[in-house]
This record gives structure tokens, C-alpha cells and sequence, in this order.
């Protein structure tokens, strides 16, 4: 039998309503997928402590963020600050975010998101836990602000890049780690993308779904509701390796260990 690869999720959104009904499904098709584990992204304060509370339901198999998506930032304020860093300081947590900012749809205003940004950088700075980045059309002010505080962060992922080359480079002078998700898969907008992942040192790759969107345009059969899952984590780290022309297992296996150090995550050899 071939060998299939074991695989690590660092972003699905599996506290979404659209996972409600039949998580339990979800993960175990995740692990008959090969997915070992996953970090639940934490968008919000209500999402970030229903992520939390996920990871007691599944101990060792779930991790979470903590944090305030751009989109959220309107809503940050002392006593959303509060529960943020008291759940980021939980063992199951091991990331502040997802932060960042997000000028594409501006759903809270750019003063707004810079506030909310740089109080998350601050945090995951005094707790040394890394940050999980969320950037989409606002990379001048997003880098400017990340570039004064990497020198203390303990570690960043700039999660679901969709970026180009130029911004590729921008991100790994400044030690970045990069979330690929399935939007390199798609052929009418990811062209970008995969110009730039040639450029990245696989030591500095990681995979995600961003589920329940972005589900793959490539997958042979989709999903009538549209929901993208974690069980097809698979088609990103395909996508990639064969942009980088080396095997799933091999990339695969260094993904892992990138995704384990980074995190701070200790899983046991899978069976
Ligand atoms: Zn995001």
C-alpha cells in the first residue's frame, strides 16, 4: 500500500456554525484523511472560547488560537483583551490570533484594526506564544506594524498567504512561516500564489484548509453545500509539492516537523 502522509491542519474554523451539526463526522473523515491534528482558528472573542472549549473535547487531536480577526476589531475592547490573553495562556492554545488586517472588505475601519492588531502583537509578545496572521490588501501598514514587533514575537505565520513573489520575499526577511491553503488550487485567481511558493524554502511551508471556505476548485467531486473540511487538507499539500516537484510524502514529513516546532506541539509517532 502506498504510504500516505500524515498531515497537520493550522487553520480550520471548526467553532463556525457550519461544523455544529456534525463535527464528530467531520474529525473522524479528517483522520481516515491522514490529518493528525488541528489547530481551531480563533476569530473573535465568542469563537476563540468556543475553540478553546473544543480542544477540551478532544484532547491531543485539537489545539486552538486565541485572538480578534480584522474583521472583528471593531469589537475589541478591555474586557475582550481580557479573555483573549486569559485563553492564550491556556496549554491548548498555542498561538494569539488570528490578527491582523483586512482592508479587502473593511468591515471595522482601518484605525480600528490597527488597534486591535498591534494590542494582539503585544500580547503574544509579553505570553511568547507566536502569532497566527491574517493579511488581505493592507501589506504596507500590516508589514510596517509586524516588522516593529517580530524581533520579540517567538515566532508568525502569515496564515492563508495569497500573495505575490514580492510579498513572499517580504514576509521570509522577516522569519515568517507561510499557511498555504486551497486557494492555490484554483486555477482563475491563484496564479500569483503559485509563482511565489516556488520561492519558498520548504522549511518555512505550512498547510491549511481555512475550512469551512475556501474548498478546493479541484477536488473531483465537491461537496453540494460547498463546506470545505479538514479531510482535504490532501489537495493543498498535492498542490504544493507539485508546484515544488518533490513528493507528498517527503514534503509532507518536513511540513510536520515545521508545523510541530513551531507550535510547540508534541504528537506521538502515528500508528
Ligand atoms: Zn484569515
Amino acid at each position: 500500500m502506498l504510504q500516505k502522509p500524515t498531515l497537520i491542519d493550522i487553520g480550520a474554523n471548526l467553532s463556525n456554525h457550519r461544523f455544529h451539526a456534525d463535527l464528530e463526522a467531520v474529525i473522524t473523515r479528517a483522520k481516515e484523511a491522514g490529518v493528525e491534528h488541528i489547530v481551531v482558528t480563533g476569530t473573535s472573542e465568542k469563537a476563540s472560547r468556543d475553540a478553546h472549549a473544543l480542544t477540551q473535547n478532544y484532547p491531543g487531536y485539537l489545539s486552538s488560537t486565541a485572538g480578534v480577526h480584522p474583521h472583528e476589531a471593531k469589537n475589541w475592547n478591555a474586557q475582550c483583551a481580557r479573555t483573549i490573553e486569559k485563553l492564550a495562556t491556556s496549554d491548548t492554545v498555542v498561538a494569539v490570533g488570528e490578527c491582523g488586517l483586512d482592508y479587502n472588505r473593511m468591515f471595522s475601519t482601518e484605525v480600528q484594526q490597527r488597534a486591535c492588531f498591534e494590542a494582539q502583537l503585544q500580547l503574544a509578545v509579553r505570553l511568547q506564544k507566536p502569532v497566527f496572521l491574517h493579511e488581505r490588501d493592507a501589506h504596507e501598514d500590516f508589514f510596517a506594524l509586524l516588522r516593529q514587533y517580530r524581533p520579540q514575537l517567538k515566532g508568525a505565520v502569515v496564515h492563508c498567504f495569497t500573495g505575490n513573489t514580492e510579498e513572499l520575499r517580504a514576509y521570509l526577511d522577516l522569519d515568517c512561516h507561510i499557511g498555504i491553503t486551497g486557494w492555490i488550487c484554483d486555477e482563475r485567481r491563484g496564479d500569483d500564489l503559485r509563482k511565489a511558493v516556488k520561492f519558498l524554502p520548504k522549511d518555512k511551508l505550512m498547510i491549511e484548509t481555512d475550512a469551512p471556505f475556501l474548498l478546493p476548485r479541484n477536488l473531483p467531486v465537491r461537496p453540494d453545500d460547498g463546506r470545505n473540511e479538514p479531510m482535504y487538507l490532501p489537495v493543498v499539500l498535492q498542490a504544493v509539492a507539485t508546484i515544488l516537484r518533490v513528493s507528498p510524502v517527503t514534503l509532507a514529513q518536513q511540513v510536520r516537523s515545521n508545523t510541530e516546532q513551531f507550535f510547540g506541539l508534541s504528537l506521538s509517532k502515528a500508528a
